[in-house]
């Protein structure tokens, strides 16, 4: 019988006491964290990750602006509004919405946020305190794995765990947190698939984390007795969303197994309104 994983308990337990904590030093300071997004353009998806971060934000008691830029913005203009984000001591922490229109550069911007007021911790300063283990603020959905994995209790040291996808936002940032917790780590990627091993791997995890976006791409025959399972994936097939893993039979193998919707993605925005603290609280 396998435990299913859900993400919101996790994140309403955090939200608590990040409420909690924010009122206390509104109380002691007089001050509160104020989150600023940057969406650049329309964008459908932007606009429910947005709607997310408000509710989350205000929940809590963090002040959210959504800052709206034209489209037609140029790459220069895009810089000078996040050197005044920098610049302005009311902005504790300052996300950019991805994707961003053509033409414009989401990495030169994204190194451009202060690392004081990253709120995605994908600033390269903030990356690199990864690798030592010292680190206030994380990439939010990496973080999100390694909440969801602590809540079963398990410990990782010299675990066999296998990470799936090597992103810079996932799978890269995951395996160095799982590294510091000394699990023995395995990353696979479009290699791995390509030469046909992804199976041989998978087959030796007792924590599995996959972060791909292809629909049942780790098929449930693979997974091993009693594994962790934490399917990152957010696919649309026709109109259902369905994770990277064949949820029915991987069910079947697991002790733990994340559902989705409703396993990472719901501490992702949880995460976020963490590190936009974090950063609140270390200018205090
Ligand atoms: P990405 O496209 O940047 O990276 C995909 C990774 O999968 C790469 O490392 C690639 O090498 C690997 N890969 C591709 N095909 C493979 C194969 N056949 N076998 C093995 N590895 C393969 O994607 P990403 O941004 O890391 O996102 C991955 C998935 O996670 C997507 O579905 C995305 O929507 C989802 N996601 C969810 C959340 C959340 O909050 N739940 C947050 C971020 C991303």
């Amino acid at each position: 019988m396998f435990i299913l994983l859900e993400g919101k308990p996790i994140a309403e337990k955090i939200k608590t006491a990040l409420a909690a904590e924010i009122a206390m030093l509104k109380t002691k300071h007089g001050k509160s964290p104020k989150l600023v997004a940057l969406q650049i353009g329309d964008n459908a998806s932007s606009a429910v990750y947005v709607k997310a971060q408000k509710k989350a934000a205000e929940s809590i008691g963090i002040e959210y602006e959504l800052k709206m830029l034209p489209q037609d913005l140029s790459q220069s203009e895009v810089e000078n509004v996040i050197s005044d984000l920098n610049k302005d001591i009311s902005t504790s922490a300052v996300i950019l919405q991805m994707p961003v229109p053509k033409g414009i550069d989401p990495k030169i911007l994204v190194n451009m946020i202060a690392p004081g007021k990253d709120a995605e911790g994908m600033h390269p300063e903030n990356l690199g305190k990864i690798l030592s283990g010292q680190y206030r603020i994380a990439p939010c959905t990496a973080m999100a794995v390694m909440e969801l994995l602590e809540s079963t209790g398990i410990k990782l040291y010299g675990k066999e765990v296998v990470v799936v996808g090597h992103s810079e936002i996932v799978g890269k940032p995951l395996s160095i947190m799982l590294l510091n917790k000394f699990a023995t780590t395995t990353v696979c990627h479009i290699a791995t698939g390509e030469r046909g091993t992804l199976p041989d791997h998978v087959k030796r995890a007792e924590v599995l984390i996959v972060a791909v976006g292809k629909a049942g791409v780790v098929k449930g025959e693979w997974i091993k007795d009693g594994a962790i399972v934490i399917d990152v994936g957010i696919n649309k097939v026709g109109d259902k969303i369905v994770g990277d893993v064949e949820f029915e039979s991987a069910a079947k193998k697991a002790s733990y197994i994340t559902p989705v919707p409703g396993g990472v993605g719901p501490l992702t925005t949880t995460i976020l309104m963490r590190n936009a603290m974090e950063q609140f609280k270390a200018k205090l």
